[in-house]
């Protein structure tokens, strides 16, 4: 295994040069926000300007030499001490420092301007930092696809799953409509089972990270969601403190379950069962002890359980171009999500199934707002606005205060969690590596799956669904590399020191499977050059000469993007071919949002 001494970073730290790099950037980086967290540095705009703002007060008070009566907002590890060393040398600076000094907060103050005039009134903080995140991965995804074949396809599966980029593929045929409602609430004996002492021997791990969640199938007659979830609520004592009995508990379980396709290699109810398993963990992690409430508690845990139910097995975008059923009735926009809250919430209705009988009216209401909110962030085009956000938090709280984390109010408890879930989703490649390769080969399957249904209907195969040249381990490796690291990364960052040994096995699989990746006659994926990360060899200059790379471009492109950062006018040093490939709407990053929806 590898030592963690020195972990990698994200493709979030890396240098975003174009945009950001001024004078200033070299104080703000090293010297303020590295003597807060070691190497940290701060990559969120908003928590920049915040960071930046701080940097100009404490040059102030060194050019005045004035004493700060107190801090604006309270206690921070990067005051100046009135009476430290910074004061005392800066009462000796000599004629030329000062003058240094005085341009150098000049500068800085500029660049907050700059950042803030940047900032038109529709634009919220939250999509400074996904746009930039975005346009971020977005250049990690053109290096990559050109760097094989694979590397291509990969880059296109990334980009059309995690940043809700796709265009409408011609579709062909109607899909059939998908089951309708009807509970199986005949069986009402919990989870019946031969293999009792095996099952309870797995479920002593209920709280850990890593529990064996396929032997708890294979020794519940493949009802895992039903024997987690139970065992979770009894954990927590759910039943009781809601009032929930316990045969309508089992009842509505049960049903539940059987709503999940068993036949869908993925999206089956042990996926469900493993995301609701991660959630509970994550919710007693001690950095966010007694920060969330019982009600909070109740709907993390349900969301996960009913956040993939009545998965067909194929993407939304499958569904979509395919003109399903579905699609139309949710005008594409989050077809499948939408869909399984619907479910989860209709089966609440079945005979005997209605677990928050007992709620009161509020908490009902607050429940099902929460519930909603938590799903609906599971669709994975939402990605990079989720981990925006969360980054933007976490950074806030470094700059502005002693890096504590209130979470006193509904709307940020509601950011961690659906985060959490969303966590907790994208949680298999931070598993132990035997559970991981077993959820690989289940995704892949699905996939596949997928891929041969749209061979059969003459449609586009859609990337990572062809099983004649998908590469399974690059795949993990770069969906580890712009997804999962740098979520994970941003969640321990938020629990520290919580989540340590999770970026530990990740990092320890993603290297597993990248010693996997078959040699095979196209270009490396990337060279494996230790400590620098893959992406050392760009560091800094420009890549514009390497742009080649087209992804699902469609007619949005290139107008949404101009709305945001207008960045060909913001890039120095960036050659022609990069400024043309933004024209071409190659940088499709910018928004998904656009001002109406904000
Ligand atoms: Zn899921």
């Amino acid at each position: 295994m590898a030592s963690h001494g020195q972990r990698r970073e994200s493709f979030l730290y890396r240098s975003d040069s174009d945009y950001e790099l001024s004078p200033k950037s070299l104080s703000r980086n090293s010297s303020i926000v590295g003597e807060l967290h070691g190497e940290d540095l701060i990559v969120t705009p908003f928590a920049q300007v915040l960071a930046s703002l701080r940097t100009v007060r404490n040059n102030f008070t060194t050019l005045t030499n004035l004493r700060p009566p107190c801090m604006v907002s309270g206690d921070s590890a990067m005051d100046m001490d009135p009476l430290g060393p910074d004061y005392v040398s800066m009462c000796l600076l000599a004629d030329e420092s000062y003058q240094k000094l005085a341009m150098e907060t000049m500068e800085e103050l500029d660049w907050c301007l700059d950042q803030l005039e940047t900032i038109q009134t529709y634009r919220s903080v939250s999509d400074m930092a996904s746009n930039k995140f975005k346009r971020m991965l977005n250049r990690e995804l053109s290096h990559l696809s050109e760097m094989s074949r694979s590397g291509n396809q990969v880059s296109e599966y990334i980009s059309n799953t995690f940043l809700g980029e796709e265009r409408k593929r011609s579709g062909v045929r109607k899909v059939s409509h998908t089951p309708s409602i009807t509970g199986s609430t005949s069986n009402r004996f919990g989870v019946k089972t031969d293999q009792e002492e095996l099952l309870s021997k797995d479920l002593e791990d209920i709280n850990k990270w890593g529990l064996n969640i396929f032997g708890v199938a294979e020794h519940s007659h493949n009802r895992p969601l039903t024997c987690v979830m139970y065992t979770i609520f009894q954990e927590r004592d759910l039943m009781r403190t809601f009032k929930i009995p316990t045969d309508t508990f089992v009842t509505f379980m049960l049903t539940l379950e059987s709503h999940y396709h068993s036949d869908v290699a993925y999206h089956n109810s042990l996926h469900a069962a493993d995301v609701a398993q991660s959630t509970h963990i994550l919710l007693s992690t001690p950095a966010l002890d007694a920060v969330f409430t019982d009600l909070e508690i109740l709907a993390a845990i349900f969301a996960a359980a009913i956040h993939d139910v009545d998965h067909p097995g194929v993407s939304n975008q499958f569904l979509i171009n395919t003109n399903s059923e579905l699609a139309l009735m949710y005008n594409d926009e989050s077809v499948l999500e939408n869909h399984h809250l619907a479910v989860g919430f209709k089966l609440l209705q079945e005979d005997n199934c209605d677990i928050f009988q007992n709620l009161t009216k509020k908490q009902k209401q607050t429940l099902r707002r929460m519930v909603i909110d938590m799903v609906l962030a599971t669709d994975m085009s939402k990605h990079m606005s989720l981990l925006a956000d969360l980054k933007t938090m976490v950074e806030t709280k470094k700059v502005t205060s002693s890096g504590v984390l209130l979470l006193d109010n509904y709307t940020d408890r509601m950011q961690v969690l659906r985060n959490m879930v969303h966590c907790a989703d994208l949680s298999n490649p931070t598993k132990p590596l035997d559970l991981y390769r077993q959820w690989t080969d289940r995704i892949m399957d699905e996939f596949f799956h997928q891929g041969d249904r749209e061979r059969e209907r003459g449609m586009e195969i859609s990337p990572m669904c062809d099983k004649h040249t998908a590469s399974v381990e690059r795949t993990q490796v770069s969906f580890i590399d712009y997804i999962v690291h740098p979520l994970w990364e941003t969640w321990a960052d938020l629990v520290h020191p919580d989540a340590q040994d999770i970026l530990d096995t990740l990092e320890d699989n993603r290297n597993w499977y990248q010693s996997m990746i078959p040699q095979s006659p196209s270009p490396p994926f990337y060279a494996s050059d230790g400590e620098g990360g893959p992406h050392g060899e760009v560091e800094g200059g420009p890549v514009a000469s390497k742009f080649q790379f087209e992804l699902t471009l469609d007619d949005q492109g290139g107008d949404r993007e101009s709305r945001m950062m207008d960045t060909t006018e913001a890039c120095e040093g960036v050659t022609l071919s990069e400024q043309l490939s933004h024209q071409d709407g190659v940088e499709m990053t910018a928004c998904d949002v656009s001002p109406a929806e904000t």
